[in-house]
C-alpha cells in the first residue's frame, strides 16, 4: 500500500519549489493534497499536475501571515477533501529585500499560525502530523558572500525566524505528543528553487553555494519532498520534535 494512502495533506507554499514537489510526492504516495499558496495560479498548476496524474487535489489562496486564512484553510481542507492528517507549514520568503517585519510575519508567525490552529485541530480529530520548513539558517548563522553581498538586511531576520521555527517545532512536539500529533521540521541546505535564483545568478554564485555543502552540490526540491513524505508517513511514527537537516552536510562542519 502507498505510504500516505487515504491521508489528506495541507501544504502551504505549494505553488512553487519545495512545496510543489512535496505536493507531487505526497500525492504520488497516495495522499489527497490541498495546495495552498498566496500565489493562486502557482497552486492551481500544482493541483492540475496531481489531477492529470490521477490524484486528488484542491486549491486554496492562503496568506500564512493572516491568521484567519490559515484557520479557515483547515476547515476547507476537511470539507473539500474529506479529512486532514498532515499539515506542512512550508511557505516562506527569502531574506533579501524583505526586512525584519515581513520576514518574521511570514517565516515565523506564518508557521506559528499553522501550529497554533493546526495542532489542536489534528488532536481533536484523533491525531496527525505537522511538518515545518526551517532551514540550515534555523541551526546556524549564514556565512560568506551570501550575507555580505545579498542579504544585508534580511539575513538576521531570516536566521531569527528559522531558529524560531526550530523552537516552535520542539515546543509543539512536547505539548502535543500525548495527543497523537507528531511535529517535526526540515532544515534544507541551498535548494534549486526560485527562492535561490538571485544568489545562483550571481557570477560564481552556484560554485560558491556548492562549496558550502560537503556533498559538493546544491539540493533539489525533490530531495526535501522525500524527507517530508517520510516524516508524514508511519515510517516516522516514533519521530517527533526533530529538526532534520537535509543539507548535503552543510551543518556537519
Ligand atoms: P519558493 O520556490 O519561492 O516557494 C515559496 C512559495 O511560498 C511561493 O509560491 C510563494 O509565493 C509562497 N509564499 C510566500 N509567502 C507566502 C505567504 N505569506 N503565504 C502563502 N504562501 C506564500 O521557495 P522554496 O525554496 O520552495 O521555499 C520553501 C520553504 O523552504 C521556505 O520556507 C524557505 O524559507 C525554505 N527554505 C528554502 C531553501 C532554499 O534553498 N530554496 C533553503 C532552506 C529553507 P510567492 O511566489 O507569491 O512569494
Amino acid at each position: 500500500m502507498a505510504k500516505l494512502q487515504d491521508k489528506v495533506a495541507l501544504i502551504t507554499g505549494a505553488g512553487s519549489g519545495i512545496g510543489r514537489e512535496s505536493a507531487l510526492r505526497m500525492a504520488e504516495d497516495g495522499a489527497a493534497v490541498m495546495c495552498a499558496d498566496r500565489d493562486f495560479a502557482g497552486a492551481e498548476t500544482t493541483a492540475g499536475i496531481i489531477q492529470n496524474r490521477g490524484g486528488r487535489a484542491g486549491v486554496l489562496q492562503v496568506d500564512v501571515a493572516v491568521e484567519s486564512q490559515v484557520r479557515e484553510a483547515l476547515d476547507t481542507t476537511v470539507s473539500e477533501l474529506g479529512g486532514l492528517d498532515v499539515i506542512f507549514n512550508n511557505a516562506g520568503i527569502g531574506g533579501a529585500g524583505y526586512g525584519w517585519e515581513q520576514t518574521i510575519a511570514v517565516n515565523l508567525t506564518g508557521v506559528y499560525h499553522g501550529l497554533f490552529h493546526g495542532a489542536p485541530f489534528l488532536a481533536a480529530r484523533g491525531g496527525g502530523v505537522i511538518i515545518n520548513t526551517a532551514s540550515v539558517a534555523g541551526l546556524v548563522g549564514l556565512t560568506g558572500r551570501v550575507v555580505a553581498d545579498e542579504l544585508p538586511e534580511g539575513a538576521g531576520a531570516y536566521v531569527a525566524a528559522k531558529h524560531g521555527v526550530a523552537g516552535l517545532t520542539k515546543q509543539y512536539a512536547v505539548t502535543f505528543g500525548t495527543r497523537g500529533v507528531r511535529v517535526n521540521a526540515i532544515a534544507p541546505g541551498y535548494i534549486v528553487t526560485p527562492m535561490t535564483d538571485p544568489v545562483r545568478e550571481l557570477e560564481g554564485g552556484v560554485e560558491y553555494l556548492e562549496s558550502l555543502h560537503p556533498l559538493g552540490r546544491l539540493g533539489q526540491p525533490e530531495e526535501i519532498a522525500a524527507a517530508a513524505a517520510f516524516l508524514a508517513s508511519d515510517d516516522a511514527s516514533f519521530i517527533t520534535g526533530v529538526v532534520l537537516p537535509v543539507d548535503g552536510g552543510y551543518t556537519a562542519r
